[in-house]
């Protein structure tokens, strides 16, 4: 099979040598990966190492100075301080971030283990994209609001939860939309989105933001922060750790 292609390439590219469709340059930046699977790698910004929140701010005030809970090297939500996000915007990036929902979760749908990484923050209707956390480990709800989805518009792919109490890691490829400007879109957002390794968001283009009632809408904005839900569901906090990105 081999030996065909190969007589078949010859015979068309005959003219031609390997060596023309080779190139040298521009080489590649040397980027040293993690020490293992989920280490944040050489060019990696860090977001939260277990140490401190000093990359957060509260959405709702963020001159204020309170935070989540930071304990044992994990941040666990405080719902009354609320969402949480990033000091720094971003464009395009790889984020890495882990979370778990408490082994003794109690609430059913919406209402377990309910939060949130909303891939761009922003300060009008919901709250701009949201990735979907949620316990869905025998636990049904809406498919288009359940983990691993981006939610109200597209379901994961497969339910790839692990039981609350199991650390679980979200690996997500942002690409964040751009406008032209006369405020109307240009490129719509994209997302790529692996849960706990398995893919459940392949290339998916947004439609608009994650409205929580009403259809999707773009509304033009820039670079724009990262931010975690603080759900107003009865339910137990979940913790998260072990957050960073690649700017891309
Ligand atoms: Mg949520």
């Amino acid at each position: 099979m081999r030996a065909a292609a190969s007589l078949w390439a010859t015979a068309l590219f005959s003219q031609t040598k390997p060596e023309e469709t080779e190139y040298y340059s521009p080489v590649p930046k040397v980027v040293t990966p993690g020490a293992a699977y989920g280490k944040p790698p050489s060019d990696a910004i860090v977001l939260f190492d277990g140490k401190n929140m000093d990359e957060w701010v509260p959405t709702k005030d963020t001159s204020s100075t309170s935070k989540w809970t930071v304990a044992k090297g994990v941040m666990t939500v405080n719902k009354a301080n609320g969402d949480m996000q990033t000091k720094r915007r971003f464009m395009d990036y790889q984020l890495h971030i882990e979370y778990q929902i408490p082994s003794y979760i109690t609430g059913s749908g919406q209402a377990r283990g309910n939060s949130g990484i909303f891939l761009a923050a922003l300060p009008w209707g919901a709250g701009g994209y949201e990735v979907q956390v949620l316990d869905n480990y025998k636990n049904t709800t809406y498919v288009n609001g359940q983990a691993g989805s981006l939610y109200k518009q597209y379901p994961p792919l497969v339910n790839a939860c692990r039981k609350p109490g199991e650390w679980q890691t979200y690996d997500i490829i942002w690409t964040a939309p751009r406008f032209n400007e006369d405020g109307t879109l240009l490129s719509a957002a994209r997302a790529t989105v692996m849960l706990n390794g398995v893919l459940v968001q392949n290339n998916a283009v947004l439609k608009g933001d994650t409205p929580y009632i009403g259809a999707p809408e773009y509304k033009k904005h820039g670079a724009s922060p990262i931010k975690l839900q603080a759900h107003g569901d009865k339910s137990e906090p979940i913790s998260y750790r072990n957050i960073w990105l690649r700017e891309l």
